[in-house]
């Protein structure tokens, strides 16, 4: 029996018939006028980016990672800091503060929403503290797989201890808390348009968002080598961080579909509720909030059954993915930079999650089809 053709993680191709001629028109214009980095289209899509997330400042950079690099160095973050960060995320979280000489702290997440633990965040500080060989400076509050972490809970533990809050919004680009959309709910928020995320561009990009004049001042210096008013003027030690016109042509394209796009993820993941949510462990919403989707994630029962369940869907043309299989206090290039507290809801939920396809282009044959081979996976 020949299997079904494997239904893709994400149809880029599919996305790109939509926006065709817009997209066209758009790449023609940059060619034109050759203006490649920071061009016109790039100062358009800040404003566009601001507005749509109500920030008041939005600083267009090359990568999500330079985008919290860049948010960091502006706060002078270093030697001797202490950055707390949520175990259970991407490598380039912990990545930065590690680059700027800072140490990163890791901190377990809730075992529902797989966002940092504010409990356990505050009994990390009060650690570092009674310890006092770290200054507690930073906290990172990742917005996981497009729901947000619990920002009221963490803005008042950074008022508490006087700690500057960065929001790594790059996977959850879109979302919103109490109904204001993700981007204005720390100091700076970061986020990143790497292709596969909620809004990707064809290439590396990022942004970020800031309530604060001065900040925005800062990131557009330190994105271009710390330059002053003039271009030969180096006022600090900066970075090339700068966004291509090309990659803010494609944005302010895929801008256009966007808000229909969320909402398409929105009814995938409403579908995927009903129909698995007596089957797997389906993902707890964040009260009072809405996901961009950028990941759909199942908790199974255990390693064992996880791997059985890929195996199995991956037979059926469905293909899954992993985010993430090791925490990050378990990498071998942090387990060095790790103090050595428990991260037990991490190390548990790292062995049993798994992400289904949950994208635009996906057909409600396609939705069926992966939610019939989960339901006969698992009884098999
Ligand atoms: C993707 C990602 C980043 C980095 O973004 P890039 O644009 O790839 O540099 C940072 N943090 C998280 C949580 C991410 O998922």
């Amino acid at each position: 029996m020949t299997a079904a053709k494997p239904i893709p993680f994400l149809d880029l191709k599919a996305q790109q018939a939509r926006i065709a001629a817009d997209l066209r028109r758009r790449l023609d214009t940059v060619l034109e006028h050759c203006q490649f980095i920071l061009g016109p289209e790039v100062r358009e899509l800040e404003e566009a980016l601001a507005t749509f997330c109500g920030a008041k400042h939005c600083v267009s950079v090359s990568s999500g990672t330079d985008a919290l690099q860049i948010a960091m160095m502006a706060e002078n973050i270093g030697r001797g800091d202490a950055v707390f960060l949520p175990a259970f995320t991407y490598t380039a979280t912990a990545e930065v503060p590690l680059v700027l000489g800072a140490t990163p702290v890791f901190v377990d997440v809730d075992p529902r929403t797989f966002q940092i633990d504010p409990a356990h965040l505050t009994a990390r500080i009060e650690q570092v503290l009674a310890e006092g060989k770290l200054r507690p400076r930073a906290l990172i509050g990742v917005d996981l797989f497009g729901q947000p972490a619990d920002w009221p809970a963490l803005t008042d533990i950074a008022r508490r201890f006087n700690l500057i809050t960065i929001d790594d919004l790059a996977q959850s680009f879109g979302g919103s808390l109490h109904g204001v959309m993700l981007g204005t709910q720390a100091d700076a928020t970061a986020t990143s348009f790497f292709p596969s995320k909620s809004l990707g561009a064809y290439g590396d990009a990022g942004a970020l968002f800031t309530e604060s004049a001065e900040r925005a001042e800062l990131y557009r210096s330190l994105r271009t080598h710390g330059e002053g008013k003039t271009r030969y003027e180096v006022l600090r030690t900066g970075m090339n961080g700068r966004m291509d016109s090309i990659q803010a042509a494609v944005l302010l394209s895929k801008l256009t579909v966007f808000p229909e796009e969320l909402r398409a993820r929105e009814r995938i993941a409403r579908i995927y509720d009903q129909r698995l949510g007596n089957v797997v462990t389906t993902p707890a919403r964040v009260p009072d909030s809405s996901s961009a989707w950028a990941i759909y994630a199942i908790l199974l029962k255990d390693g064992t059954e996880r791997d059985r369940i890929q195996a199995a869907l991956k037979d059926e043309g469905v293909p899954t993915a992993i985010y993430y299989p090791r925490p990050l206090h378990r990498q071998p290039a942090y387990q060095g930079h790790h103090d050595g507290a428990a991260l037990p809801v991490s190390e548990d939920v790292a062995q049993r999650i798994l992400a289904l396809p949950i994208h635009p282009d996906l057909t409600e044959a396609d939705v069926e089809r992966i939610c019939q081979a989960v339901v006969t996976a698992s009884r098999l």
